[in-house]
């Protein structure tokens, strides 16, 4: 209920203009977006992580209208980000995952407006014909359309779906995920096993939520539009490690961009969002200059270079909400 009112007060503060006044409250903060996958509008896997494709393209053409991407690259060249060049707030347009769907969906329409954004690769999987874990599991539950799976042989229970309600559907497989996310490795992978034993998903469309090619990946950055950062190399949570483990998986992925990539990567996006001050001190180690979470907020300029809030951009976001996220209306509701 309160939700619902919050969302009705955000609607109409939406059509009194008040994200313009909220911009000028913002005072130079950087707003940085987190997408993960753009998929093609008539794809039957629905997740609040994917966005549609003509709904990305309504945001960035929304972007480009009325604010200023500006490159992750012009961080590092403070100046640049300070100068009066523009009146228009900025922001930084970022990409979790490493999805082919970013290549094959989200680059034309970034191409096409021209602006510019920052991928960030789990440096193990890129090239790869295969899941991540998570969206196993999600592919599995949309693509067959299930409205409950029965889990009860591997101690996961009977869950119900929530019918065609899509948002609260994924209520449903959020907290599966969230359940499974504290398993240890194998249990998780019988868990995994019986949901597509149970629901023998088709992976006919199973390529746009598989990994970049390196050719691909090359191909945008000489566009000169798309940078790349790391999220890791296996896309572990680096809470979770041993000392040694955070060591390689920063240090792989880092070595792996510069190899084939040929740049020094300075970014990085912590899986889940999770860091402590020694992965910090890793990556600072490793040469990373800017680190990415996914705490919600905009971004102070030199308040903390390891700890960049970002606001994550969801599937089922309305585009007042959109709206509301990139002017900071918001968070005052
Ligand atoms: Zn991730």
């Amino acid at each position: 209920m309160k939700a619902d009112l919050g969302l009705r007060l955000l609607h109409l503060a939406d059509r009194l203009g008040l994200n313009k006044v909220c911009n000028v409250l913002k005072k130079g903060r950087i707003t940085v977006l987190m997408y993960h996958g753009v998929i093609p509008d008539n794809c039957s896997i629905d997740a609040w992580t994917l966005v549609k494709e003509s709904e990305f393209l309504r945001q960035i053409e929304y972007i480009s209208r009325e604010y200023e991407a500006i490159p992750a690259d012009q961080l590092v060249a403070r100046s640049s980000v300070r100068s009066p060049k523009s009146r228009k707030e900025k922001v930084i347009i970022t990409f979790d995952d490493g999805y082919r769907n970013n290549y094959l969906i989200a680059y034309p329409i970034l191409k096409k407006f021209n602006v510019p954004a920052l991928i960030f690769l789990p440096t193990h999987f890129i090239g790869r014909k295969e899941l991540l874990w998570f969206d196993k599991v999600i592919y599995a539950i949309q693509s067959s359309g299930c409205n409950a799976i029965d889990l009860r042989k591997v101690g996961i229970g009977f869950i119900k779906l929530n019918g065609d309600d899509p948002a609260s559907r994924w209520d449903k497989i959020e907290a599966l995920l969230t359940k499974m996310k504290s398993l240890e490795l194998q249990e998780r992978e019988v868990v995994i096993q019986e949901i597509t034993q149970v629901l023998k998903p088709d992976y006919s469309c199973a390529d746009m939520f598989s990994f970049l090619e390196w050719s691909e990946i090359k191909e945008m950055v000489n566009s000169g539009l798309l940078s790349f950062g790391s999220h890791g190399h296996r896309h572990q949570i680096l809470t979770q490690l041993p000392y040694e483990e955070v060591f390689e998986e920063i240090f792989t992925s880092a070595k792996i961009l510069k190899k084939d990539i040929g740049v020094e990567p300075i970014f990085f996006s912590y899986p889940n969002g999770e860091l402590n001050p020694q992965i910090v001190k890793v990556l600072k180690r490793a040469g990373f200059r800017y680190a990415f979470t996914t705490k919600e907020g905009s971004w102070e300029q030199d308040l903390d270079n390891y700890s960049i809030p970002r606001i994550n951009i969801g599937g089922y976001d309305s585009m007042a909400l959109f709206r509301a996220y990139l002017s900071g209306l918001s968070e005052l509701l």
